[in-house]
């Protein structure tokens, strides 16, 4: 079956190969999303904390984040002021090379519909507007209407595999389907930012899997900086960059864990080989004729490596199940 991210994704390569002048130095592309020093005090009074004790954040395009902490370390206060929800008490935020400090309400609406979608852990959606309905609200408030709007959200309905759902109303989908509209709804105006609070919070095992995949298909196909705050750790094979928050602080940065790592960890051993699709690194897009360039190469080996079929629980089970059953 044909994926029109994959297709899109296609095209943007070819684009990129076509424009790039012979013998030119590639320029690493500009963060898209930048945090200074942001701190955030909370509360008052005795009863005041600091949420967020002084974060330094970059967030470039084409990329899946991860920020990833225990529940209380700040994660939802930070995406909030990434996002221009909350204002930060000190700091700086700059969304697509404007920065944010001194602009009215009526500007930072526009900067945030602009450029930043949502996802939330609990879908969000109206229970009484169907799917389609529920992602052409969005695009109405981003002053999108009419027949555009109806091709838009139909559009972004199909990239999230929903093209069958569009008259179904949030009671007659599934946890993960839901989330799928949601997504559908962040992206439809094709904002640059799309910021996920827990997005796989209230998904079984194979739902939460499916929306982090078609996350990060988005991030890397449609050339988005996506952000998801998370402390699900079924969330960390499909990442780019996994910043760690304790605390209201930035403790580190690891590399995205290999599924076999990743099966390690889980277990707390080596339990030998881990078994991934066999098409791995088999994507024609990325691997096509594209201009040699440090970005695209960085890329291309990024998505080369996330054809790796994510490790699955029950794969998990299954090992364990193996080497107990051969002990
Ligand atoms: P996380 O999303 O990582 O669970 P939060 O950003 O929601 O963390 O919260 C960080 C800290 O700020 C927590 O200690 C939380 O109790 C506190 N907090 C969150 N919102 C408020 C608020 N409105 N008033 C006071 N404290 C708050
Ligand atoms: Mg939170």
């Amino acid at each position: 079956m044909s994926n029109p991210i994959i297709k899109l994704a296609g095209d943007m390569a070819m684009e990129t190969s076509a424009k790039t002048p012979i013998g030119s130095t590639p320029v690493a592309a500009e963060p898209v999303l930048v945090g200074r020093g942001i701190v955030k005090e909370l509360g008052q009074g005795a009863g005041k904390i600091v949420a967020v004790k002084g974060v330094d954040i970059e967030l470039r395009s084409g990329e899946l984040t991860l920020l990833m902490g225990p529940s209380g370390s700040g994660k939802t206060t930070l995406l909030s002021i990434l996002g221009c929800i909350l204002s930060p008490t000190k700091g700086t935020v700059s969304v697509a090379g404007t920065p944010t400090s001194g602009l009215s309400p009526e500007r930072l609406a526009t900067l945030r519909r602009e450029h930043i979608g949502y996802i939330f852990q609990s879908y969000n959606l109206f229970p009484t507007l169907n799917a389609l309905e529920n992602v052409r609200i969005a695009l109405d408030v981003a002053g999108i209407k009419g027949a555009k709007a109806i091709a838009q959200a139909k559009q972004a309905l199909r990239d999230v595999g929903l093209g069958h759902k569009f008259e179904s109303f949030p009671a007659n989908l599934s946890g993960g389907e839901k989330q799928r509209v949601a997504v559908a709804r962040a992206i439809a105006s094709a904002p640059s930012i799309v910021l996920a609070d827990e997005p796989t919070a209230a998904l079984d095992s194979e739902n939460g899997h499916g929306v982090m995949k078609l996350l990060a298909e988005i991030a890397r196909s449609q050339n988005r900086s996506i952000l998801v705050v998370t402390h699900d750790p079924r969330t960390l094979g499909y990442a780019d960059r996994v910043i760690r928050i304790e605390d209201g602080l930035i403790v580190g940065e690891d590399n995205p864990k290999s599924p076999k790592q990743a099966a390690i960890d889980a277990v707390g051993e080596d339990i030998g080989e881990v078994h991934t699709s066999s098409k791995g690194g088999n994507d024609e897009r990325v691997g096509g004729d594209v201009t040699p360039q440090p970005t695209a190469k960085r890329r291309r080996k990024v998505v080369d490596e996330r054809q790796v079929k994510p490790l699955q629980t029950e794969d998990l089970n299954e090992m364990i199940r193996k080497r107990k059953s051969n002990a």
